[in-house]
């Protein structure tokens, strides 16, 4: 294959898979590369296992897999190094991972030691037409104002990026690529030490990931029916999203938060309830396939992004939905 230049995309390796937000980085590689005329990599790190032609059916040009023995891909150091060696020998003028914890630690260390520029947590990406350079995009000063950022002068360009900023692309079982194993090795020596993993136990863990997502603002008046709100999220078996508002009045963790400053969804169903909709909200939710509503003012701005509106009252909509899934439990029906 003639390499004409090419977009590396770190992909996200937990507990030795590669994860499914790198398919969403793919995407946005080939949403690049399609503007730039260049091949996108997918960098693997630190795995030799796993279904690697998936991920050029996933987009991807060429896998470039390293596996060096790595005590485990969670340790930044060894995994920054083995990046940096990567990029030095494989030239990418642009360089992108997930915006989660993984490359929100390797990406700092790899752009330090190569002396360039890294913009984190982008929402979105794009390409210059009058200098082909990379514009990222991310919020700033508090969320206030979008910025838009190039890096203008040392290459790669590099940026972490929000998951579900982008969904993946489908499948296409026709496209073809390469798998390269690459020997990289490993350079330095590092301190850290893997010793566990212990999940957070505040909020919902399983937000980022739900099929459903139900989301309580301040509509739903008090803690109570907040409570109500997150049993009825139990029961539909849905993620439970709180707005800004909600949080700040103490109903419920700020790990539920959705939107700009909080996290981002994508769900198929995203049930919004009491919820006005302001623009730091719908960042966090405008890519959902199918967003309802629910809000007893018609005016309330999220019924412009609303697939199926309902005006009427949040607490009693909680209430009346609580106990219809409940009897269909009770019957045996499923939901
Ligand atoms: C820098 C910055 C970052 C921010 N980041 C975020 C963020 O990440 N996430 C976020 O959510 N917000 C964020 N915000 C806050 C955002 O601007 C809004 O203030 C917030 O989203 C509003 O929350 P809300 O919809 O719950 O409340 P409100 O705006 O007060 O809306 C409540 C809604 O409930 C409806 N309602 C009232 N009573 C009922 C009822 N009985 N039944 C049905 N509907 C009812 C009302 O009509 C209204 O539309 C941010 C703001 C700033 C400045």
């Amino acid at each position: 294959m003639e390499i004409k230049g090419n977009i590396m995309v770190l992909a996200e390796v937990r507990s030795g898979n590669v994860h499914s937000v790198t398919y969403e980085m793919i995407a946005w590689g080939r949403r690049l590369a399609e503007k730039t005329d260049v091949l996108v990599d997918c960098l693997v790190l630190g795995t030799g296992e796993g279904d690697f032609e998936e991920l050029i059916r996933g987009g991807a040009d060429r896998v470039l897999v390293v596996s060096p023995g790595m005590p485990d891909s969670r340790l930044a150091t060894p995994a920054a190094s083995l990046l940096v060696s990567a990029i030095r020998g494989e030239r990418p003028d642009i360089v992108i991972a997930p915006a989660t914890t993984y490359g929100r630690t390797i990406m700092p260390i790899a752009a330090a030691r190569l002396g360039t520029g890294l913009t984190a947590d982008c929402t979105d990406l794009d390409i210059d037409p009058k200098d082909s350079l990379l514009m990222q995009t991310r919020p700033a000063i508090g969320g206030n104002i979008m910025a838009t950022i190039k890096t203008p002068r040392t290459r790669p360009q590099m940026a972490t990026v929000r998951p579900r900023s982008i969904k993946p692309l489908p499948a296409d079982t026709g496209r073809r690529g390469e798998v390269v194993r690459k020997d990289y090795s490993l350079e330095g020596e590092w301190q850290e030490r893997f010793i566990s993993f212990i999940r957070s136990e505040e909020g919902d863990a399983n937000l980022e990931s739900a099929e459903i997502v139900l989301t309580g603002g301040k509509g739903i008046k008090s803690r109570d029916n907040f409570k109500q709100l997150a049993e009825l999220a139990g029961l539909m078996g849905a993620g439970l999203g709180a707005t800004r508002d909600a949080v700040e009045a103490g109903w419920a963790p700020f790990s539920c938060q959705v939107g700009l400053t909080g996290k981002t969804v994508a769900p198929k169903v995203y049930i919004a309830a009491g919820v006005s909709g302001k623009i730091q909200h719908l960042a966090g939710m405008i890519t959902s396939d199918y967003i309802v509503a629910i809000n007893e003012d018609p005016k309330a701005q999220i019924f412009k992004v609303a697939d199926l509106g309902i005006i009427g009252d949040a607490p009693m909509a909680v209430q009346e939905l609580t106990r219809a899934f409940k009897s269909h439990s009770e019957k045996g029906e499923g939901a």
